[in-house]
């Protein structure tokens, strides 16, 4: 049985004021035991706000991590943050693949895989995005565009990495649009994408958790994530509320 994740992604927001009364609340809110305890929560956050974000979670059972994550070492690439300079802040996920990376970013399925490779290098849990544009849904390619996102990792790390990662199912027309994918459209999704990778490696398949991610809040997260494949979910603008994101994290199996 897998455990369920709920992830926030905090995106380009926030101050030190705000993160520190937002992980306030939410620590607050999880005090109580109204979190299932096999659900695990966290928080990506801005880089600069990770030191901050580790003082204030440090010897909780909230975990954090970060949105993005350089594919390099080291070396002539200003403005980037590694893998070891995360791990010196003990981050435990990176996001890589945010559609919002591939679309404003354009990051590649290449650098995406690149980035997921970095991650897994530093002991850091990928959280890997892949979903599909509104167009390509109506023109019926969802499938293979989750796949081709999914190839590029496994083609570069082989389909066992996958039992170190996260997916994250994000359907582009839905994330910050408020319109959330139907349990059902998630659901096929999600079946899919285990699908896949169970014709790779059955027991990599049962362990991986796929998230969902676009629209999420506190009233759809119960029937999304009752859904069998449907293992938590990746949040960004109700993860900036401690009510709202709480809401979330106490839904689901
Ligand atoms: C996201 O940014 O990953 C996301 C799912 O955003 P939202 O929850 O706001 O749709």
């Amino acid at each position: 049985m897998r455990n369920t994740l709920v992830a926030g992604n905090w995106k380009l927001n926030g101050s030190k004021a705000s993160i520190t009364e937002l992980l306030k609340g939410i620590l607050d809110g999880m005090s109580d035991g109204s979190v299932k305890s096999q659900t695990d929560v966290a928080v990506c956050a801005p880089y600069i706000y990770i030191p901050h974000v580790q003082e204030l979670l440090q010897g909780t059972n909230l975990a954090y991590g970060s949105e993005s994550i350089s594919e390099h070492d080291s070396g002539a690439y200003t403005g980037e943050i590694s893998g070891s300079m995360l791990n010196d802040f003990d981050c435990k996920y990176a996001i890589v693949g945010h559609s919002e990376r591939r679309t404003l970013f354009a990051e590649k399925d290449a650098d995406t895989a690149n980035k997921f490779a970095a991650a897994r290098k530093h002991g850091i849990k990928p959280i890997l995005c892949i979903g599909e544009l509104l167009e390509e849904r109506e023109q019926g390619v969802t499938e293979s565009v989750v796949a081709r996102q999914l190839d590029a990792v496994i083609d570069l790390e082989g389909v066992e990495a996958l039992a170190d990662a996260v997916i994250a199912y994000e359907p582009v027309w839905a994330i910050g649009t408020g319109m959330t994918a139907s349990p059902q459209q998630a659901q096929d999704v999600h079946a899919f994408i285990r699908g896949k990778i169970a014709a790779l490696n059955s027991s990599v398949a049962e362990k991986v958790q796929i998230l969902y991610g676009g629209s999420v809040n506190g009233g759809n997260a119960d029937e999304l994530f009752a859904m069998p494949d449907i293992d938590g979910g990746l949040i960004g603008g109700a993860a900036l509320k401690a009510e709202d994101f709480l809401a979330i994290c106490r839904a689901g199996k």
